[in-house]
């Protein structure tokens, strides 16, 4: 590594790499430097596949690492711009669509499969939209191409050889520690962090893209260095599991079913979130221990159950403005409700005011795919407004998907999206310091892969454009 770039790229998730994929499709001649605090795709094992429990790995490798959270993850495309974040309010929903489709065909180029789900039955997206309708739910139709966990982690690979082998230096392990930042306001570089010790590093350009496990660090940046920033929408919910036969309509004919309602008395917005047909139920450990559900689905290997998230979103103003902060307690109580682990209750149990025991999971047509779950008590963590708008959701689901709220349907908390600080930008993506600009979902303007994708490629395009200015 040299102490001097001319750009520095903070995380190797689908916002970082795709900046710098797409500076060489431009034809760039600048250094460039990704520095990642997690290990190369091809490092990347989660032991709890071995050992059957989560060990707690720091940095945890399902979400750090090349390719960010991206690489286990099931790797669902949206290819709608009314998925995945705020970023077409910040550059057009037009423009957003069209860098999609452009996105999209640099994943078909390093192998995605070319099937896109959600484009046929019609007659049958009808009835399920008739029926959301009468619910009083919004159904987004967004196709989906699905890579699937083993492909994913195939076309990042080779994503990965293909930067360096042009040239794109990748450092592994290393941790961005702070920016730099001069009195003018101008961002010359960052401050790392290696098995050698803390050095500096130059850049005229530094993109940050650290990811939702890296959003509170950069909310801290934000404050220390007076990047303009504001709070954002912060989700808390829980990732519900049923049994495929519930969600076979839905899953065939739209493989997604996103729906989104304000359900009274709240009337705050809440959607479901990431679907995995077949899917497993999974965890991920953020630094200070903090346990939080998810979730994916392989290509091949399918289970019984279908899992989604349905999350609240929560905005907060004054006297109290720390989103993130707010999120976190909530799951830190509820881990402390699970003695480390993620909790998971029957809907029913949670409608009769009783916890669900352990032996009773055993009693229902659905089996947890997340075994070291523990039954318990998510409404003694789960705020009142949070909970009372998940459960009128549900019901309102029921409609549209029957047996939907079922007693026996799991409910695994905490599901929590740390996404809540917004970095303010112009549509160049540049912040209120010269020469920093922040992508993905650790800015606040996204939520996904592709959106995370998109803001990359559109990043990489600006840097070169400048460059060749
Ligand atoms: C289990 C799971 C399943 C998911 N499934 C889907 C899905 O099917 N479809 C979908 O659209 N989205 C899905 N997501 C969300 C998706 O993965 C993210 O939205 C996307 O990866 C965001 O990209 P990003 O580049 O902004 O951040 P990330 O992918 O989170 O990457 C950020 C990177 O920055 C690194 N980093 C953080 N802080 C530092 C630091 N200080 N120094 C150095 N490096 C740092 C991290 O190690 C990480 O590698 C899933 C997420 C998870 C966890």
């Amino acid at each position: 590594m040299k102490n001097q770039y001319d750009v520095i790229i903070v995380g190797a998730g689908p916002a970082g790499i795709f900046t710098a994929i797409e500076m060489l499709r431009c034809g760039t001649k600048q250094s460039v430097l990704i520095i990642e605090k997690g290990k190369a795709i091809e490092k990347r094992t989660c032991p709890k596949h071995k050992l059957g429990k989560c060990i707690n790995c720091k940095p945890c490798n399902i979400t750090t690492g090349f390719s960010g959270a991206g690489a286990f993850s099931d790797g669902k495309l949206s290819l709608c711009e009314e998925v995945g974040g705020d970023l077409p309010s910040l550059i057009g929903a037009e423009y957003a669509k069209s860098m999609i489709d452009y996105t999209d065909g640099i994943y078909l180029e390093f192998g995605a499969d070319p099937h896109v789900e959600g484009l046929e039955f019609n007659d049958e997206k009808k009835e399920i939209r008739r029926n959301a309708i009468s619910a009083g739910l919004k159904l987004v139709d967004c196709p989906i191409r699905h890579l699937g966990t083993e492909k994913a982690q195939e076309i990042y690979y080779a994503i990965e050889q293909h930067l360096i082998k042009n040239g794109v230096e990748i450092v592994f392990n290393t941790e961005c520690l702070d920016l730099v930042i001069s009195e003018h306001e101008v961002c010359t570089g960052v401050i790392i962090k290696d098995k050698e010790g803390e050095k500096t590093i130059s850049a005229s350009t530094v993109v940050v893209a650290t990811g939702r496990r890296g959003a509170d660090w950069l909310e801290k940046r934000c404050q220390e260095h007076n990047i303009a920033h504001q709070p954002g929408t912060v989700d808390i919910g829980v990732r519900v599991e049923v049994r495929n036969e519930i969600m076979e309509k839905v899953n065939n004919v739209l493989y997604e079913s996103k729906l989104i309602g304000h359900p009274a008395p709240f009337k705050n917005k809440v959607r479901t979130f990431c679907q995995n047909p077949g899917g497993f139920v999974s965890q991920e450990n953020y630094d200070n221990d903090l346990a939080v559900v998810n979730g994916h689905s392989y290509k091949d290997m399918k289970s019984n159950n279908t899992n989604l998230a349905i999350l609240v979103s929560h905005n907060f103003s004054e006297p109290f403005n720390q989103p993130i902060e707010y999120a976190r307690k909530v799951g830190e109580l509820t881990n402390m409700l699970g003695a480390g682990h993620i909790l998971v209750q029957r809907f029913g149990d949670i409608l009769d005011g009783k916890r669900t025991w352990q032996k009773e999971l055993s009693e229902s047509n659905v089996k947890p795919t997340l075994p070291d779950a523990v039954a318990g008590d998510i409404t003694a963590a789960m705020p009142y407004r949070a909970m009372m708008n998940i459960i009128n959701f549900i019901i309102a689901v029921d409609k549209v998907v029957p047996g939907f709220a079922s007693y026996e349907t799991l409910l695994y908390s905490p599901e929590l999206k740390f996404y809540s600080n917004r970095v303010k930008m112009d549509e160049s993506l540049t912040t209120s310091v010269k020469g920093l600009h922040c992508l993905g979902d650790s800015s606040g303007w996204t939520r996904g892969l592709m959106m995370a994708s998109v803001m990359g490629v559109i990043m990489g395009r600006k840097i070169v454009e400048k460059e060749k200015a």
